[in-house]
Formats: C-alpha cells, structure tokens, sequence
C-alpha cells in the first residue's frame, strides 16, 4: 500500500517490525523480498512519485573538494531514488542501467591498497550475485567474454595483460516501475511518501533504535517504531543522517571511532588518450566495443581492462577503458607558423627568380619550425589523394578504482535546510596514487593495441591531479564501510552498524573498495543477503 503523509491519515507512532529508510534502488528490492511474508515493512520515503523542487532541494549542500556535481542534482529525491535517472538507449524505446560484478581482485586486501579486503571474497557472493542478476534480468550469470562475445568477436591482443570484461544492461522500466508497483501492491508493505527521517533515537546507553523521528516539510511529524530499522537513503544521506542523530552519542550515531562519512569513493570517470587506427576499417572490427547490441535478449558491450595477474604485477588499481569510435583530423598546421611563412616566403622568391631577403633566417626559422611545414604537406597531400582528411580512432573513456581514503569525506555543513538541520558539505579526494595507476593502466592497454598493429597510441594524461574534466558517476560509495573490526569499518560483515543492535545498512556506503564496476549489480547482491540475514532476525 502507498499512503501519502502529508494527505492520507497516518499514525503519530506508527508499529511495525521493518522500518526502511528511503526508496531507491536497496530500499525498494530490500522491501521486495518480504513480500508476502509475516512480516509488517513501513518505508519511509521522502519524495513523491515524481521530482519536486521543494523535497530535492533538501539534498543541496556544499563541494569543498575536488570539482562534483553540484550535490542536488546528484541524488534525485523522490521514491525510485537515482534509478528515475538511469538513461542509456539499449534497443528499441528501451532505457538501461550499467551491471558489472566487482571481480575476485577486488574484494582482497592487497597490499598496494591501504585499507582494502572486505570480510569475505567474491565466492561468499556469488549466490547473492547470481540472484541479482535474475532480479536484473541479464541472465545466464556469466560474464565471460565468449559467452558473449558470439558474431562480434573479442580483439586478438599480444599479450596477456589486457583482456576484454563485458559490460551488461538492465532494464530500467523493472527498477522504477515493476518493482515498485509490486511493493506498493503488497498487503504487508505500507509506502509512506513526503516521509523525511530526520532523526534516528536511541536507548540512552546508545545500543539499540528506539524510533525514528519523520515529518513532511509541511511539518506533519510523527514517528516509527520497529524492531529493526535499515537506513537505505543513499551514501551521502546515511552518514548525514547518522552524524545528525547526536542526542546520545555526541558525534553521531555509529561514529564512536570518528569514521561515519570517511573514505567517500566515486569511480573518477576522464578521457584518457586516443588510438589512432591504422585502418579506418577497424572501426568495424571492433564492434563489440562500440556498440551496446543485443546478444540472446541481453543488451551487452565490451571493454578493455588490465588481468588481474597485471594488476597484481604492476600493483595498480582496477580500471577499465570504453573504445569510443570517432573521426578525427589530424593536426592542421598553425596558420601563423613562421617556419611555414619562412617556407612561403623562399618559395615566392624561388619562383620569381628575385633574390630572398634575410635568406639564413628564413632557413633557421624552416629547421626549427619543421614539423608545422610536414603536417601542412601531409594535410594537403592526404586531401588531394582522398578527397577527406578525416582519421578514425577511438577515444579512451576511463572509469578506475579508488584508493580508499579517510580524508575524502562527508560532514556537516553549517548551512541549514528546510527543516533546520545542516545540510552535507563533501570533500571528495583523488590522490597520486590514483592518477599514478591511471597513467600506467593506459601504457599497458594503449601499449599492446599498439603491439596488436591496431594504431599509434596518443596519451592524454600527463599526471595533472585530477585529470581535466574528471567526473564522478553518482557513485556515492564508501560513508559508511564494512569491517569485521568496529574501528575499522562502521557496519559489520551483516551491514549491522557496530555497537547498534537493530540498525543496518545498505547500498553502496558499505563497500569498503569499489573496483571499477558500477555499483547496482553489487548493491542488490547485498541488499538480498541482508535480507536473508533479517529474515532469521525477524523471525
Ligand atoms: C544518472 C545516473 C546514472 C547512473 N548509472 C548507473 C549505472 O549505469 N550503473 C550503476 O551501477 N549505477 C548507476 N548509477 C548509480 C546508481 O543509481 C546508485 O548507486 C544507486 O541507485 C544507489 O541506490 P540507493 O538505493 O543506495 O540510493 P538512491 O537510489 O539514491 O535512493 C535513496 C532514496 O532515499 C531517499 N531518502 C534520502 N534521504 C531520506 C530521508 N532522510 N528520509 C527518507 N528518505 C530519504 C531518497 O529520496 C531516495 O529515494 C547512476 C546514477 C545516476 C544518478
């Protein structure tokens, strides 16, 4: 059932055994797996069925550190959450959404990256996985390359430090409409709308939830009391929430080893270099790259990323490289060039059998200027021969792995919202070593293309910290991370908030790495093994 709080009567403290805090993409699928079950779930969601400028201005807040997208257009408020803003044309009217496990590499503690290893491996995962991806509709399960890799086939590489992942693409008509009608549809489900937690209350030793306090912004308050409570609100809103709830704990909720809102992680997304090919044909070659198509039903593309023995080699970062297909020129001369004016200026007195003035200067400026005056040579050469002097090559988008950092971070801003309470203010930090394994990761793949005869590899990255034009991808990963030791990490390996016994967590503030795969297919493997874990909880 959907009731809106701000017109439907509701209770001033509302019962129940399940209190999920937000409707997005965890919310919304954590609620879905106790449908029909004996079990009562209040979601509280606090926006609507669609984007209203007042709710989603409550999710303003500040950028302190390196550039991101101003914080109110990165979190849509409103129930469906981000999912309402998933967009890539996959095929026919349909949108889709990125899915990706994270690899085995990536959940290991590895000693070039401090405060890496989660408390269990991929393996743990893998059933949590294979049931995400039933929920995802991307069926089989398998990501290796030759399943499907079928008419458009894999590039042949030299060596063995570049392989081809395979990226693919669920339907977004599942994530904002299916599932929620079918949890707005269930008997023991009630989804309360314009429903803000503002506030989590506890015992007074500070162990256990005692309810939540919710108003709408019209200022109907009231609350929830629940044996369990699983915040869901997104990875810059949880800790926002936790730091807010200070009435027992002085710095927050779950925050006794100062560590709610650190290690902010997104996946830094930047153009990278150029490949430019040997032969325009190739373009087509590689179509498996460049095209999401269709394979068996499921929409799928390639990439490129560095193997894991690599990665272990080199001791970098997970990353991984898009082939984006373009058509280039190549470099014009500069009009102003004075070798190429030197060069003109000879070839005028050249022709018209008159002596050059300041002759050696012109030579001196022609040597030094050289290049300018092949480049012309080529340009011109190439459009009388072709008739165009267009070059195909691709583009190197890059997404990467962050370095977990503690000093990258979420905090409370002193500037207030609607409600009174400070708003977030984020200082999200890309550290050399992140652009250090950039760097090398596009050596190696740039490299061996270059090896396989496909084109001359062009980088762009020079070190520059961050790269221009860096970009996150509303990744908002890592406030409130998994570890088994409670100083640590701020949940547990059941995402139970340490030293809370009724309040967990889910979404992507609990990775503690983030690899490069985008985070939802890792998000519902978590969020329906924590379902499992409160349904024995429950019970
Ligand atoms: C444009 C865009 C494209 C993306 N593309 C991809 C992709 O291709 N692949 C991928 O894996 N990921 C992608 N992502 C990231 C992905 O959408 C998020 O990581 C994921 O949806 C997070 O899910 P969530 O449920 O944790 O949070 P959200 O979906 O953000 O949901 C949080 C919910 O909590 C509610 N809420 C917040 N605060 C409160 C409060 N105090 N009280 C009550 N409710 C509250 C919000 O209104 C919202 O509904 C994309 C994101 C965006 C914005």
């Amino acid at each position: 059932m959907i009731v809106d709080a701000r017109t439907d009567a509701i209770a001033a403290d509302i019962e129940t055994d399940l209190c999920i805090v937000g409707g997005g993409t965890a919310g919304i699928l954590l609620a879905r797996e106790f449908i029909g079950q004996p079990v009562q779930v209040c979601l509280l969601e606090s926006g609507g069925l669609t984007p209203e400028p007042e709710t989603q201005d409550l999710t303003r807040g500040e950028n302190v550190g390196q550039p991101y997208f101003p914080l109110d257009t990165a979190r849509p408020r409103v129930f469906g959450g981000s999912g309402t803003r998933w967009n890539i044309p996959i095929g026919g009217d349909r949108l889709g959404v990125r899915v990706r496990p994270f690899d085995p590499i990536d959940f290991e503690k590895r000693d070039w990256v401090p405060y890496s290893g989660w408390p269990f491996g991929r393996s743990h995962l893998e059933p949590f996985y294979q049931r995400a991806q039933a929920i995802c509709g991307v069926e089989p399960a398998s990501y290796a390359v030759n399943d499907w890799a079928k008419e458009r086939r894999p590039l042949s590489l030299p060596n063995q430090d570049v392989e081809t992942i395979i990226y693919k693409f669920a339907r977004v008509e599942r994530f904002v409409r299916e599932y929620p009608d079918e949890v707005a549809r269930a008997n023991n489900i009630t989804v309360c709308l314009h429903s803000n937690v503002l506030e989590i209350e506890t015992n007074a030793a500070g162990d256990c939830v005692v309810r939540l306090r919710a108003s709408t912004l019209e200022g109907k308050k009231f609350s929830v009391r629940a044996k369990t409570y699983v915040l869901a609100a997104g990875g810059i809103e949880i800790p926002r929430v936790l730091l807010l709830s200070n009435r027992t704990q002085k710095n927050g909720l779950g925050n006794e080893h100062d560590l709610v809102g650190r290690f902010f992680m997104e996946h830094p997304h930047f153009w990278a270099g150029m490949l430019v090919l040997a032969k325009p044909e190739q373009l087509v070659s590689t179509a498996l790259y460049n095209e999401i198509h269709s394979v068996n039903g499921v929409a799928v593309v390639g990439k490129l990323a560095l193997t894991e023995r690599t990665l272990r080699k080199e001791k970098l970062l997970n990353q991984n490289v898009q082939l984006i297909p373009r058509f280039i020129s190549p470099p014009s001369a500069r009009p102003n060039s004075v070798g190429l004016k030197s060069a003109r200026a000879l070839f005028a007195v050249a022709s018209d059998g008159k002596k050059a003035n300041g002759w050696s200067k012109h030579l001196w400026n022609i040597a030094t200027d050289f290049d300018s005056i092949v480049v012309a040579g080529a340009h011109k050469i190439g459009r009388t021969l072709r008739g165009r002097t267009r070059l195909a090559a691709f583009s190197f988008a890059t997404m990467m792995e962050q370095v977990p950092n503690p000093e990258s971070r979420v905090t409370l801003s002193r500037e207030l919202d609607a409600f009174g309470q400070n708003r977030v203010q984020l200082n999200w930090k890309i550290i050399p070593q992140d652009i250090r394994s950039a760097v090398r990761t596009l050596q190696i793949i740039g490299g061996e293309m270059e090896q396989a005869g496909l084109g001359q590899f062009q980088p762009e990255l020079s070190g520059e910290i961050p790269p221009p034009n860096t970009e996150g991808g509303y990744h908002h990963m890592g406030t409130t991370r998994m570890a088994t030791n409670p100083k640590m990490g701020v949940v547990d390996e059941n995402c139970r908030v340490h030293g809370v016994g009724n309040l967990f967590i889910a979404g992507p503030s609990v990775f503690p790495t983030v690899g490069y795969a985008n985070p939802v297919l890792t998000i519902i493997a978590l969020t329906v093994r924590l379902a499992d874990h409160l349904r024995g909880f429950l019970s």
